[in-house]
């Protein structure tokens, strides 16, 4: 009897023991698998943000800037259009928003943009009085206006220091765009650049063979400097457009915000990704450049560099010209139209190509790729203030806001 319990008293330790055993193998088995099997590839090469200088103008011509810069490749803020000077970080999460910034709620519903008068802007760290007007950057005002002035559309000032008047929406969805980053309500711009745009996607799905193009910002609806991503893109007449085709469904809103763009340029920041790099991304470029009111089309320097290789004659290529970041999307520039008159011009392009050994050597310098770190870290720059931008950006911010849209008289 005894022998037989002890037997029953083995077995059954035996067989709990072992499932302990079987269990814990299984758990090791889980915590290791996603160990030995990544779930994704290795880290993206860093998705750059513009650096705090990109798109400044004037965009260097021949002369290199004259503030050392960081180049993309040191910028570890993510994202396409991406945070720079007191950036509140790349991705648009609500949760992580400061105060001061317009909370994602407020954005503007995909289809119909909600009745959003001006009282009724997210609360901000100083809310925009009368009194603090002044003593507030003027980032944090043109970002809590959430609609566009009444009147005749003007793009007022100069590209990194203006504003809007009478600014107009670019649908989210076109028959060959859709907007990128609706949270963050800068698919406004001078009618001209609407219209450009309009113009623009199906020319370029054209000449790719692409479904349509992805957009990324525009201006504000009052254009006035951005809370984060630029520190152009203020008067209404810039605009970031993605290296990525269009897919053939409408996105939705999440992946508005979470798709990134495609990378073109290497790891080494001076040559492309033969991975990515395709030669529709050359015709895209070209056909920006080659519209008639475009100005200028930034792009990475390894990108120029490439379209010099293949033609440098080409008529359009010294509209193209190289900037920091812009490995993932182009960023077209328009002239000043003609119905703004306080629109001031950037110097023209000149005749040169920008293709030459010299003028591409700047950007692929260790100056520009590698720079010391400096010993303490870089001041961020003091933000506009209102009384920094043209007097007339005053009365922008002060007009009554449009609210046709709103079905409001
Ligand atoms: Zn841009």
């Amino acid at each position: 009897m005894k022998l037989r319990y002890a037997i029953l008293l083995g077995l059954t330790a035996a067989f709990v023991g072992g499932g302990v055993a079987v269990v814990r193998q299984v758990k090791i088995a889980q915590v290791q698998a996603p160990a030995s099997a990544p779930e994704q590839p290795a880290a993206p090469a860093p998705q750059a943000a513009e650096p705090v200088a990109a798109e400044d103008t004037p965009p260097p011509e021949v002369t290199a800037p004259a503030a050392p810069i960081r180049p993309t490749v040191e910028n570890p803020l993510p994202e396409n259009p991406t945070p720079l000077v007191n950036a509140p970080q790349a991705g648009p999460r609500a949760v992580t928003a400061p105060p001061a910034e317009p909370a994602i709620v407020t954005a503007p519903p995909l289809e119909a943009p909600a009745p959003a008068p001006a009282v009724t802007a997210p609360p901000m760290e100083k809310p925009a009085t009368a009194d603090n007007k002044d003593s507030t950057a003027a980032k944090l005002l043109f970002a809590a206006a959430k609609l566009p002035t009444l009147g005749k559309a003007m793009a007022i000032g100069y590209y990194p220091r203006g504003c809007l008047q009478g600014g107009v929406e670019l649908p989210v969805n076109g028959p060959t765009w859709q907007v990128m980053r609706l949270s963050r309500n800068r698919n406004w711009g001078h009618p001209s650049l609407v219209q450009f745009l309009e113009k623009f996607a199906p020319a370029a799905a054209k000449a790719t063979g692409w479904k349509g193009i992805l957009i990324g910002d525009m201006a504000q609806p009052r254009g006035g400097p951005l809370p984060f991503g630029h520190l152009s893109h203020q008067v209404g007449l810039d605009v970031d457009i993605w290296f990525m085709p269009m897919p053939g469904h409408v996105l939705t809103p999440e992946e508005r915000e979470k798709t990134s763009a495609t990378n073109l340029v290497a790891d080494d920041w001076k040559h492309l990704n033969p991975k990515t790099w395709t030669p529709q991304h050359a015709a895209f470029i070209r056909t920006a450049a080659e519209q008639p009111n475009v100005e200028r089309v930034l792009v990475n320097a390894a990108i120029k560099q490439e379209l010099c290789r293949a033609d440098s004659k080409a008529s359009w290529m010294a509209k193209v010209r190289p900037w920091y970041g812009h490995h993932d999307h182009i960023h077209v520039r328009l002239a000043c139209p003609a119905d703004s008159p306080n629109c001031r011009k950037q110097p023209p392009v000149t005749g040169d190509d920008g293709c030459s050994d010299k003028a591409l050597a700047f950007w692929f310098s260790d100056k520009v790729l590698h720079p010391p770190k400096p010993a303490t870290p870089a001041k961020p720059p003091k933000p506009l203030m209102l009384a920094d931008l043209p007097p007339a950006c005053k009365s922008v911010l002060d007009a009554p806001a449009k609210t046709v849209k709103a079905g409001l008289p």
